[in-house]
């Protein structure tokens, strides 16, 4: 029998209009009157949130800086400079608001604001961080990413190359979820963040690392983005399927915060180097075309994942379940309005010698590697090939 280990999962504030208690919660979490940098996408400070956060955490005793030099693929520069704006302000603590982006940079400057080194010297784990780092608050307003509940942060390397930290440190202190922060986002971006935790809830079931102890996070994310993602697209004001999209995106966060990825985001991070295409949409159309042979591979998992995801079983086997999952998993891409063609992107089979070298790189390996079967260059082509000429 596999032996398995289960962290305490990130503590969760959710519920409609939460943001306002953010000082009260930083003084329970934090201690009063903290100095506190609020790390913000300039989509979060141009809608007026950041100042609204500003304001209430000072209306709490607290102090508070902004920094928003946030780029959307931030860099480790941006990173860099998150934690020296920390170090002048004197911050006790970080909130990170917005996007996967702020939540990277946030939870990663928080961790080395105290280090010698910069950003870099914790790629790819190299180097454990040297744990006198601040705690953070994460404030998503997306509901896609989970970056919430990770312990991960994504940036690029001053070349360009896209490298992940990963350490205990980065779990943050509390994530605060309110629906009514996900209401102004547009529909393709509802449909491809929600995706991204849909292929999250799915790729932590079905890895190498997959276990009955992590389930249930995981299957309860397949069934609400089932159900709830098309009306959360469909009609962006509808804070209930908001709500619900939000906390499945935080309870696959945690699945992944366990289990990590696997091949659709060794393949989806190719795709975003190569063509620039949306994170939640690449890994959504990365998973369309390796689901087939990964059910075939692990029938009795991917089972699970159908019956999450409101396949009736009929009567039928593991293996004739798991291999309904691919028509299913394509039809609702369709339904929720992710375009599956990259042409549009300026791709095409053209392509499919730099997108398989992208995929066969050290930091995109390892996803393929962690995946519930073999993934030979052969495979990779193949799979690169599919992508590129989807319709
Ligand atoms: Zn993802």
């Amino acid at each position: 029998m596999q032996s398995y280990d289960l962290p305490a999962a990130v503590p969760v504030a959710f519920g409609l209009g939460r943001l306002n208690d953010l000082g009260k919660l930083a003084a329970e979490r934090l201690g009063p009157e903290q100095r506190l940098l609020l790390v913000a996408d300039p989509f979060a400070v141009s809608s007026g949130l950041a100042g609204r956060l500003t304001q209430g955490l000072e209306e709490a005793g607290h102090k508070a800086a902004l920094f928003s030099d946030i780029a959307s693929d931030p860099r480790e520069g941006h990173i860099d400079a998150c934690a020296e704006a920390a170090r002048d302000f004197g911050a006790g603590a970080i909130i990170a608001l917005g996007g996967g982006s702020a939540m990277d940079v946030g939870k990663l400057a928080a961790a080395i604001a105290g280090a010698e080194e910069g950003s870099a010297a914790y790629a790819l784990s190299i180097k454990p961080f040297p744990g006198n780092g601040l705690p953070v608050i994460a404030i998503p307003t997306t509901s896609g990413t989970g970056a919430e509940m990770t312990a991960v942060s994504v940036f690029s390397l001053a070349d360009g190359t896209k490298v992940w930290a990963w350490g205990l440190e980065l779990f943050p202190k509390l994530a605060l979820l309110d629906p009514e922060i996900t209401a102004s986002l547009p529909a393709p971006l509802t449909a491809a963040t929600g995706v991204d935790a849909l292929v999250h809830a799915i790729e932590s079931m079905t890895n190498c690392k997959a276990h009955s102890l992590n389930d249930p996070p995981a299957m309860r994310a397949i069934g609400l983005i089932r159900r709830w993602l098309p009306r959360a697209v469909a009609d962006g004001s509808d804070l209930e399927a908001r709500g619900q999209v939000q906390i499945a995106a935080c309870l696959a966060g945690a699945a992944i915060a366990v289990n990590g990825c696997a091949v659709a985001h060794g393949l989806g991070h190719a795709l975003g180097t190569v063509g620039h295409v949306h994170h939640g949409r690449a890994v959504g159309l990365s998973l369309r075309v390796a689901l087939a042979g990964n059910a075939a591979a692990t029938p009795e998992r991917h089972a699970l994942v159908a019956e999450a995801f409101g396949i009736e079983r009929q009567g039928r086997s593991d293996a004739a379940l798991a291999a309904a999952l691919p028509a299913a998993y394509d039809a609702f891409l369709r339904e929720v309005g992710l375009e599956i063609s990259l042409a549009g992107d300026g791709l095409s089979g053209a392509d499919e010698e730099r997108l398989a070298a992208a995929c066969d790189t050290p930091e995109n390996r390892p996803m393929f590697e962690v995946s519930c079967r073999d993934f030979d260059r052969a495979e990779m082509e193949r799979l690169c090939r599919e992508l590129l000429t989807a319709a």
